[in-house]
């Protein structure tokens, strides 16, 4: 139905048509939220009105058949209100504590036929929270790993640090797979990263009808590509070069030129990031480091890759007090000492910024502890 001061009447409904009630009647005038116990929350307005909300983690790729699942739970448990994270929790929203936790109970009891909990509650507080993250193989062009298969080998390697909430702090797991990024890998605790590390190869037969040339030129953030042309079985081609030593293998000149694939079985893979944080308290903001430059691509499991993932968890677990983010922690330990915690190699390539050594690098202030 029409809404009042829109402009058009193309696109989604308006979102405060969607609001749970209580939510909508308290709408901005929120006092505190407290975490009841482990994946149910409690939000409390300034007019004593309060809200429980009950999160469970899920697939970010679902079929019709699952959603429509979820969406009988929230007409029966909820008056069909609910809402995806931007972690990819879905966040059930009641009135009534009692109903909350005997929810929580109901969603922790669904199983897949196999036997693994359907919609786990959990992902609040001290412990770690759904995975934000990226396409990968299934949609976007450039990736060098997969996000669905990574994220999903992760979250069941780190379930039960999601629901229990027993870690120092909360632990922020991103992902994102290529340098493109979007996904929050650049400041979160952990991040896991896909990488290139070869430089696109060229189409010369075809990259003049399939692509402009000037736009895959502009499309370098390093000035790798220009302009060539090429001569196969006597015939020229129009086409492009790449000055390979330039290339950070981003993949940019692919968006813009599918003549330019930089896909390699060998040369792709993921790089893990950690100590970045969003959050100002304590300490401020800070991005995410590099501490393990190259793990190769082993779907489906990438065992590889969570056993490093729960070595970090482990030893921040173990060693960081109450409240520390993990980067707070291998600050206060040293970096160095970090990667011995963590049974992780070590080089000063890792830590140092990019930043030319004649000047000045972090490995050169008085805060680097050796
Ligand atoms: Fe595509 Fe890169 Fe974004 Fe992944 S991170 S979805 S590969 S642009
Ligand atoms: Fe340039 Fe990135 Fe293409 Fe390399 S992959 S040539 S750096 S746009």
């Amino acid at each position: 139905k029409p809404m009042e001061n829109r402009i058009t009447d193309i696109g989604p409904q308006h979102f405060t048509e969607f609001l749970q009630p209580v939510i909508k009647k308290n709408f901005g005038k929120w006092l505190y939220h407290e975490i009841l116990e482990a994946g149910v929350l409690k939000h409390v307005a300034e007019s004593g009105d309060a809200v429980y909300t009950v999160r469970c983690g899920t697939a970010r790729l679902m079929t019709v058949t699952h959603i429509r699942e979820i969406c009988d739970i929230a007409d029966e448990w909820c008056g069909g209100y609910l809402r995806f994270t931007t972690r990819n929790n879905i966040e059930f929203m009641l009135e009534d504590e009692a109903k909350a936790l005997e929810l929580k109970k109901f969603l922790n009891g669904q199983k897949f036929s196999g036997g693994s909990i359907k919609f786990p509650v959990g992902g609040t507080g001290a412990g770690v929270t759904n995975i934000v993250h990226t396409q990968g193989w299934v949609h976007c062009h450039t990736p060098a790993t997969d996000a669905s298969g990574t994220v999903k080998a992760t979250m069941d390697a780190v379930f039960d640090q999601f629901t229990d909430m027993k870690l120092p702090a909360p632990v922020r797991i991103s992902m994102a797979c290529c340098l493109n990024m979007c996904g929050a890998v650049h400041c979160s605790d952990i991040a896991i990263l896909g990488i290139h590390r070869k430089p696109p190869i060229i189409d010369h037969k075809y990259l003049d009808n399939l692509c402009e040339i000037p736009l895959a030129v502009a499309a370098c953030p390093t000035g790798a590509v220009r302009p060539s042309k090429v001569e196969i079985d006597g015939e020229t081609y129009k086409t492009v070069a790449i000055k390979e030593e330039r290339c950070m293998f981003c993949g940019n000149c692919y968006t813009m030129c599918p003549s330019l694939p930089l896909a390699d079985k060998e040369g792709d893979g993921i790089a893990l990031m950690v100590g970045g944080k969003v959050s100002n308290r304590i300490t401020k903001p800070a991005f995410s480091k590099v501490v393990v430059p190259f793990i190769p691509n082993n779907p489906p499991r990438w065992p590889e890759m969570t056993d490093v993932i729960t070595r970090i968890l482990n030893a921040y677990s173990e060693g960081a007090n109450k409240y520390e983010r993990l980067g707070d922690w291998a600050a206060r330990i040293g970096w160095e000492r970090f990667f011995e915690v963590c049974d992780l190699e070590f080089t000063e390539h890792l830590i140092d910024d990019f930043r030319d050594p004649a000047y000045y690098t972090w490995r050169q202030t008085t805060q680097f502890k050796w």
